[in-house]
């Protein structure tokens, strides 16, 4: 039997293909209405069993690890290193969509008309900025059951934060809480370990059910569109984020690939960082030996606020709105995007599509019009493929990158 890594490369694979078969079915058949009925449980089943461990994982990883670091008094190091990371990290991500934005020009002699019945039939929700920002504040603080109960991340993990510093500061007060929770925190690890021997199986059952239904005709409409946002997202994961990580710590590409393959083929295959987390955390110790209270750190707060895929596509998407209603953008207003796309990503929480509803928070900054997002919508599964797997890359590297800078 082959390793697990190889064993879900070898899913993943095998996934892309069957569903590809599956897409070749007549809607009517009956194989496929069974194979994609199947795989859409079991795939189910592997994304809850990843949620089942997520929160009392995200919060015993970071009270943790914070309680670690201020021990060792790195903590402001740390701190400054991962967000330091972040901004610049998903700035290049942003500078890159636009450039190829501006040169390819997306969308341009497209004709509107082709979508005018998805956007006259879509809602869109209205979110302007003060109201993100009122939900985005709001949503920090919370009681720590609702969020737990709720599986909110964001509050979790800066409820964990406090506890963690206070852990601290209570110091020999507390040692046996912190023993407890380290202890908890070993024991759903190993219940991770369980829930990877499935990886496998729902990878393929996911990627199955993903490629089955897609609408090949929708997708070569705006084909020019998604070769640009797969491109440009790509050059991050492939080129810039491993230049990244081998400028500040001389590890190749091929190591870090290696060690993170099964969370990026995880990203892939479930389009949700937060999913992934479980997954993330084990490659980043395991395989990347980022120490625990670094990974336990930077890796759930990661998978929550830095977004290099989400802010990439969106910052690209604004433009290839702007082109189909035949607007030219100034350089004032793309620098609104950039920033607010920056802001969107970092509010977007780590489930599929989130990124499609921030976006609108996007568009509307240089006025565009939200309904457009209903043109989105249909090749949104599949473009959040790439990009979940690329914000949860660039995560694993921040850990490395705030690892080798805080040690030395
Ligand atoms: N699905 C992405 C993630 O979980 C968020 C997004 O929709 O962009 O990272």
């Amino acid at each position: 039997m082959p390793g697990i890594n190889i064993q879900i490369l070898i899913a993943a694979v095998l996934g892309v293909l069957l569903g590809w078969w599956v897409s070749g079915l007549a809607d009517t058949s009956t194989t496929r209405e069974v194979v994609l009925y199947s795989s859409g449980i079991v795939g189910g089943i592997f994304i809850d069993l990843l949620k089942m461990v997520l929160i009392p994982l995200v919060f015993t990883s970071i009270a943790v690890g914070i309680a670690n670091l201020q021990a060792h008094h790195q903590v402001h190091r740390v701190w400054m290193t991962t967000l330091g990371f972040f901004v610049v990290s998903t700035s290049l991500a942003m500078l890159l969509a636009l450039t190829a934005a501006n040169m390819f020009k997306p969308g341009a002699g497209l004709e509107l008309s082709l979508f005018q019945d998805a956007m006259e039939n879509f809602d869109a929700k209205q979110l302007t900025m003060p109201e993100f920002f009122i939900h985005f504040f709001h949503n920090l603080f919370m009681n720590p059951f609702a969020a737990l109960a709720d599986g909110k991340v964001l509050p979790v993990v800066i409820f964990a934060l406090f506890i963690g510093i206070a852990l601290v500061i209570g110091g020999e007060r507390y040692r046996n809480i912190l023993k407890l929770l380290q202890e908890f925190l070993e024991l759903i690890m190993r219940i991770v370990g369980w829930i990877m021997v499935l990886a496998p199986l729902g990878i393929l059952a996911l990627l199955i059910k993903l490629v089955g239904t897609q609408d090949i005709g929708v997708l070569k409409t705006v084909a020019g569109f998604i070769g640009l946002v797969f491109g440009t997202t790509l050059i991050h994961g492939v080129i810039v984020l491993p230049l990244l990580l081998f400028i500040v710590t001389r590890k190749t590409p091929l190591w870090f690939l290696r060690g993170a393959r099964d969370a990026l083929v995880t990203a892939f295959a479930t389009s949700s960082s937060t999913a992934t987390l479980p997954v993330t955390l084990r490659c980043a110790e395991e395989q990347l030996h980022v120490r625990r209270d670094i990974a336990g750190f930077v890796i759930p707060l990661g998978a929550t606020v830095n977004m290099d895929g989400t802010a990439l596509y969106e910052a690209a998407a604004a433009l290839f709105v702007a082109n189909l209603v035949g607007i030219e953008l100034s350089l004032a207003q793309q620098l609104v995007i950039f920033f607010t796309a920056m802001i969107a990503s970092m509010g977007a929480p780590g489930i599929p599509s989130a990124g499609m509803v921030t976006m609108i928070m996007v568009l509307q900054s240089v006025g565009l019009p939200a309904e457009a997002v209903a043109i989105l919508l249909p090749i949104d599964r599949l473009l959040d493929t790439v990009r979940t797997a690329v914000n949860v890359e660039g995560d694993m590297v921040g850990s490395l990158v705030v690892q080798h800078v805080t040690d030395r």
